[in-house]
């Protein structure tokens, strides 16, 4: 079975949770062959070499492609691959693609957190309804592919270099783009992605002013984590929407959560309760959010953040 793993580039680097599905895929008996999307340059290829990759499929760099056009690109990849199945990870872009085409020409399984094969059949567990339920659902591959959009931090990693890798370049597309790119900028947080991050330390209310998110920018700097947060801080105008975790802000699975002054809201549950291990501060001893956490502290997080940023920094000097 051919599968086609789909690389995001972000600031010319791959997306770490794009290369997520190169083992499982192999683990399903499939041949991977990349799409580079909206992308072409010696680095990436050579970056995927690294991961095992034989053969690529990329587009001339065009600043201005965006997923209308872009999904065109992959649809030829789709063909030229011969491929049954699609890998990607769960990330805006790759959605607005995906949907794109998923109307016709394939099925789509979205935030996907396990994937198996069956009696040839691709069978998917997804997150449903910020994580009140799972589905499986079953898919037949021999008419139509399936795209599966992996949740992050799902999957690990795998690289065994190839010592080749044959660099196809498709089709150029011109398509009449109803969306302009006007221009791109830098948003705030933007060191570090949160859905990427394997450590991420939130804020909420807790924290009472928007100064003091500097404490938890400290505390994430030493531990090379991104910083998310609960609404309430994003409503109260205290950091950006690109912040904030949960049903209505990004869904996270890194691998150690820690929440400081957040009550643990079933909406803010819902973006972060697959971290693998959940550390919460609050003065509260009857926050919801602990009954999540693996540790929990009952204190004060504007006098514990500070210790635990200069414990850290004296462990690790
Ligand atoms: C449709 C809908 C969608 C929503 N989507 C989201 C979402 O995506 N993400 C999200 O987060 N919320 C979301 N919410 C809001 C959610 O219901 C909560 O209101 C919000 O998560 C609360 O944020 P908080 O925990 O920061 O604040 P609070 O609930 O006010 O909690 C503050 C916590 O800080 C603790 N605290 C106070 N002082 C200190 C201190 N000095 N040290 C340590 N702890 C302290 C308190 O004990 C308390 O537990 C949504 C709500 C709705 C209705």
């Amino acid at each position: 079975m051919n599968a086609l793993i789909c690389i995001e580039v972000s600031n010319n680097k791959i997306k770490k949770s794009s290369l997520e599905s190169i083992e499982l895929s192999k683990q399903l008996g499939c041949t991977n062959t990349a799409f580079l999307a909206g992308a072409n340059s010696p680095e990436l290829t050579e970056e995927l070499k690294q991961y095992g990759f034989k053969n690529v499929f990329c587009s001339e760099k065009k600043e201005d492609y965006l997923p209308e056009s872009i999904s065109l690109l992959l649809k030829q990849a789709i063909n030229k691959a011969n491929a049954s199945i699609i890998f990607s990870n769960n990330s805006l872009f790759s959605q607005d693609m995906f949907f794109r085409i998923s109307a016709s020409d394939l099925n789509i399984a979205s935030d996907v957190i396990g994937v198996e094969k069956k009696d040839n059949k691709i069978n998917t567990t997804q997150s449903l309804f910020s994580g009140k339920c799972t589905a499986q659902i079953s898919f037949s591959t021999e008419k139509i592919p399936v795209a599966i959009l992996l949740r992050a931090n799902q999957f690990k990693v795998s690289a065994t270099p190839e010592e080749n890798i044959s660099v196809s370049v498709l089709d150029n597309i011109n398509v009449d783009n109803k969306i302009k790119l006007v221009s791109t900028s830098k948003s705030e947080n933007s060191e570090k992605d949160i859905t990427e991050a394997n450590i991420i330390v939130s804020g909420g209310r807790g924290l009472k002013e928007a100064a003091n998110f500097k404490l938890l920018k400290d505390l994430a700097a030493v531990l090379d984590a991104g910083v998310g947060a609960s609404r309430a801080v994003v409503d109260a105008g205290w950091v950006s929407h690109n912040m904030q975790v949960g049903q209505t802000g990004k869904v996270v699975s890194p691998k150690l959560y820690i929440a400081c002054g957040i009550s643990g809201a079933i909406q803010h549950l819902a973006g972060m309760s697959s971290s693998q291990i959940i550390v919460a501060i609050n003065t509260d001893a009857d926050a919801p959010i602990f009954k999540k956490a693996n540790y929990g502290l009952v204190a004060d997080a504007l006098s514990v953040i500070p210790k635990l940023t200069e414990a850290l920094k004296s462990q690790m000097s």
